[in-house]
């Protein structure tokens, strides 16, 4: 029963409300230092601290008699203001329109901002209360939500600033549209995104240092697109200069052997040698000669990865062997359109596709089924255009399909509101590896550092740090 015929008032207060703005790195404290509150909609207490406010938004609150319409840009000079409300059940909502602003200095500067709470929000008036309720905005920075109890409304600022959390760039490519808030749900778990969150990808891979790889390396620079250079070492092609250039711009290169032989140690660690002292860097990865599983017991211990020649495409979790994974050796001539089917089907299926191409037309060594130059080249425009195919090295993307798999095998150790993935790499697997996960809540840390929410929609964690915590 209400109590109306007392007619009780009851408030709520559009107070100052503190809160902390955590993790600013020292470098870029200038405009977002430790610390700091929050004013709504009020603005001129001083703290230590980043100042934010609304200075313009429209509430609305509905459920008594009239609805009450609270301005905030009517409390931009006062400190604490008194909304008087019967007691009773109401509804607040935040009308689209509305402006966030950060304290630069002595100007107020409008921040880009979502809001991310429920609007309208439900509350209650009752005696000798002020109900809570909290309006929760995202933008570049990060949040500790304040709440003593007493609080009637507040809004709440979560910075999604890179100074908010450690950032680990590990070269892996952009995805997304940007400015995307960090969930604020309850932490479920953890969701590896497929292949960086790409649909699927594709890996060009180049045997054997043919000279028709040579003769069209500028048009194979040109294509802009990373791809895997098995060198065969004992031919003097792998001595010429284009290999040192394609490692400068980012391409991969990985051991074929020395001479193309027959299984042993020591075709592949000469090669291995040939590579490092050539070109100053270690092979990741293999690709075995003519496929032949001889090979496969000599490649763990050398090497994180290795390609055979088998048909067939590589599904996120599949439980291909890291040393033996599939190709496609397009035959002679393939045109384009029998090239683009496999990036079709790679993409149909959420896939890693792995292609396999010797040279191509007019080269003088022999090139096992050369196609035209000009049919790979429409191949990766082909891939480029789809937009959501990742299209990277061989170790690149393996090493985000096998860091996947180590996720997906852990078991989360729960401790409290905090669960705790923990891995163990593979031999001669590359550092500075990196995942990207989502969540649908919580915070997201390695090794007790913050992980910085990334706003194209997900955490990048580092498979160097064997670790990773989600909390509530
Ligand atoms: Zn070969």
């Amino acid at each position: 029963m209400r109590l109306n015929h007392l007619n009780p008032h009851f408030i709520i207060a559009l107070m100052l409300i503190p809160i902390c703005l955590m993790a600013c790195s020292a470098e870029h404290s200038a405009s977002f230092p430790k610390g700091g509150k929050m004013l709504l909609p009020i603005s001129g207490t001083s703290n230590s601290g980043v100042d934010y406010r609304l200075s313009t938004g429209e509430f609305t609150i509905t459920g008594g008699a009239t609805p009450v319409s609270i301005s905030a840009s009517d409390y931009l000079n006062q400190t604490t203001a008194y909304i008087d409300l019967e007691a009773g059940d109401y509804s607040i909502g935040l009308a689209d329109g509305w402006i966030l602003e950060r304290l630069d200095g002595s100007n107020w500067v409008p921040v880009t901002a979502n809001l991310t709470s429920p609007n309208p929000v439900p509350f209650t008036i009752a005696a000798n209360q002020i109900a809570p309720v909290v309006f929760v905005f995202s933008t570049d920075g990060q949040n500790i939500p304040v709440g003593n109890g007493t609080l009637a409304l507040s809004i709440d600022v979560v910075e999604q600033d890179s100074d908010a959390g450690v950032v680990f760039d590990c070269n892996l490519p952009p995805v997304g549209a940007d400015g995307q808030p960090k969930p604020s749900g309850v932490a479920t778990g953890i969701s590896v995104l497929d292949w960086a969150g790409y649909q699927g990808a594709v890996t060009y891979t180049l045997d054997d240092a043919n000279s028709s790889q040579i003769e069209n390396w500028a048009a194979l620079a040109a294509l802009n697109v990373p791809m895997t250079f098995f060198l065969q070492t004992g031919k003097a092609e792998a001595s010429h200069p284009v290999w040192q250039e394609a490692l400068a711009l980012g391409h991969e290169l990985g051991n074929h052997t020395q001479n193309h032989g027959s299984p042993s140690e020591s075709e592949i660690d000469l090669a291995t040698a040939f590579i490092e002292n050539t070109f100053g860097i270690s092979p990741l990865t293999f690709a075995i000669p003519n496929g032949d599983t001889g090979y496969l017991l000599l490649l763990p211990q050398r090497f994180f990865l290795a390609r055979g020649i088998g048909a067939g495409n590589i599904l996120p979790n599949g439980n291909n062997d890291p040393f033996n994974l599939p190709s496609y050796i397009p035959p002679t001539n393939a045109p384009t359109s029998q090239l683009n089917s496999l990036i079709d089907a790679a993409r149909w299926a959420g896939a890693w596709q792995v292609l396999l191409v010797h040279g191509f037309t007019g080269g003088t060594d022999g090139a096992y089924a050369p196609i035209d130059l000009n049919a790979f080249i429409g191949n990766v425009a082909y891939a480029k255009a789809t937009g959501d195919m990742w299209i990277d090295t061989f170790s690149k993307v393996g090493a985000y399909w096998l860091g996947q798999k180590l996720i997906a095998d852990s078991t989360p150790a729960v401790t409290g509101n905090s669960q705790t993935w923990t891995w163990e790499l593979p031999d001669n697997f590359p550092s500075n590896q990196c995942l990207r996960i989502s969540v649908t809540g919580g915070a997201v840390s390695q090794n007790g550092q913050t992980v910085a929410w990334d706003s194209h929609g997900y955490y990048q964690i580092s498979l160097d740090e064997g670790s990773l915590t989600l909390a509530q």
